[in-house]
């Protein structure tokens, strides 16, 4: 670090404040607070099991994030924990989750705020199955697509970070092969409904391909195509 100007301790600010919680800025304190609710939200409606999801917010340049192995209803205002966009703390004491490379990965590639990852029955079960989630139902489009499962690999290495980047390319959701789902969105709800819509559309898809001697009617790119443009305008009264 240079100054040009005389400098001395106090000129440090910056670091002194990330690094002390006593300093936590309101915003950084509003949006733990929202990343925990969302957090206990993935394991109250079912789509983790204990600790083994993990849900990160980025706020400028910090991005908050789970830490590993607390269960969320433990987690407290004091408990926050942030890193840099190079995955080194500047908020809290507590270890992060072993899933930080996935999240630093979406941050660093797209204008993502918020990254849920879950280990969710149905999109897990779909992981095993098929290397891209079919087309069973126009909120395939929802996602951007046809949500595509990133090759498997240890969990918390490098090597499934960018197995998952290539399966987000166009994509705000995708599977993780024999592991779970990494949805992202613009606030933590979206990147949680998006999540949520992906583990519904694989329920659906194994529901419907379950009965002997039938496979479901799956939609063309046209019909997904068409369905994302209505869904872009959705809500809008002139549309
Ligand atoms: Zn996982």
């Amino acid at each position: 670090m240079v100054h040009t100007t005389a400098g001395g301790p106090e000129e440090d600010t910056t670091a002194a404040a990330a690094a002390d919680p006593a300093l936590l800025t309101a915003e950084l304190a509003r949006a733990w607070d929202a990343l925990v609710a969302t957090a206990r939200r993935t394991v109250t409606d079912g789509l983790v099991v204990g600790t083994s999801g993990n849900v990160s917010v980025r706020v400028g340049d910090t991005v908050l994030v789970t830490p590993s192995g607390v269960p969320y209803d433990r987690l407290a205002p004091e408990d926050a924990l942030g890193v840099d966009l190079n995955g080194t703390r500047v908020l809290g004491t507590l270890k992060p989750t072993s899933e930080l490379p996935m999240h630093l990965a979406v941050y660093r590639a797209t204008d993502a705020a918020a990254v849920v990852h879950t280990h969710a029955v149905h999109a897990t079960a779909a992981s095993t199955l098929v290397t891209e989630v079919p087309s069973i139902h126009y909120m395939t489009a929802a996602l951007g697509g046809p949500a595509r499962v990133a090759p498997y690999a240890l969990y918390g290495t490098e090597e499934l970070a960018a197995n998952m980047l290539r399966a987000l390319r166009d994509r705000t959701g995708c599977l993780l092969q024999n592991h779970g789902t990494v949805a992202y969105g613009a606030t933590l709800d979206q990147a949680y409904d998006r999540t949520a819509q992906l583990e519904w559309m694989c329920r659906v898809w194994l529901t419907a391909s379950a009965l002997p001697d039938r496979s479901p009617s799956l939609l063309t790119a046209e019909q997904v195509e068409a369905a994302g443009n209505q869904l872009r305008g959705y809500g809008q009264q002139d549309r």
